[in-house]
């Protein structure tokens, strides 16, 4: 895992150590360690982000798998798939699902011309505002792809890049229950779930989504979403 996906991680938890250390009047030198140990800094939270949709196959599927088990999810979506597929981008926000940028068609961001980059992200924005009314704040590059020049770029453009923490490759099919126990083993408090609802077939992650909705839940977990 590049050290940038560490990066992407939310900062609320930091935040909040930042808070609790200025109310007890400790020293910023204390801060790292307290940080990670604090339990006040280490809520039982996560997130759950959808990659590469929408698809006419697997969204809806897995926007009524949320929607059963009252979890909300943060969908990082691809430009051309929004404009063919528009009532699923719909669907998702009157669900009250989060939908940010992951490019127009998948790229890897980091040999483009800085205007091809400026069309992978705006054309996607533009897509995702028509839907939504929302401008996404947040960008996931394809395959987690990040280098100096596309996080200045992103930046530029007033996106926060957010990566992932959890990978079950879902996407490569290795079968339902390594799905759900790819994530129940890695899972922990403040962390960033990739699964995938586009790009291919997804019946396992559709399958695999209600075991790992419960098992968090009963764990004590709740979900959030991201770049809300
Ligand atoms: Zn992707």
């Amino acid at each position: 895992m590049p050290r940038s996906s560490r990066r992407a991680r939310p900062l609320r938890p930091m935040a909040g150590a930042v808070a609790a250390l200025l109310a007890t009047g400790l020293g910023l030198a204390t801060l790292a360690s307290a940080g990670a140990t604090s339990p006040a800094a280490d809520p039982k939270v996560v997130y759950l982000t959808f990659d590469d949709g929408p698809s006419p196959q697997y969204t809806a599927q897995i926007l009524a798998v949320l929607a059963r088990y009252r979890v909300p999810a943060t969908f990082f979506e691809i430009g051309q798939n929004v404009t063919a597929n528009p009532g699923l981008t719909d669907q998702a926000v009157h669900q009250g699902e989060s939908v940010q940028n992951h490019s127009w068609d998948h790229p890897d961001l980091r040999p483009l011309s800085l205007a091809d980059f400026n069309a992978q992200i705006l054309n996607t924005d533009q897509a995702i505002r028509a839907r939504t009314g929302r401008t996404p704040t947040c960008l996931r590059p394809p395959y987690g792809f990040v280098d100096k020049t596309v996080r200045a770029r992103a930046a530029a453009l007033g996106k926060t890049i957010k990566l992932w923490t959890v990978d079950p490759a879902d996407w490569s099919r290795p079968g339902i229950h390594t799905i759900e126990q790819r994530v129940l083993t890695a899972v922990r408090p403040g962390s960033v779930i990739l699964l995938h609802d586009g790009g291919g077939d997804r019946s396992q992650t559709v399958a695999a989504l209600p075991t790992v909705l419960t098992t968090l839940q009963h764990r004590g977990y709740t979900f959030r979403l991201l770049c809300h």
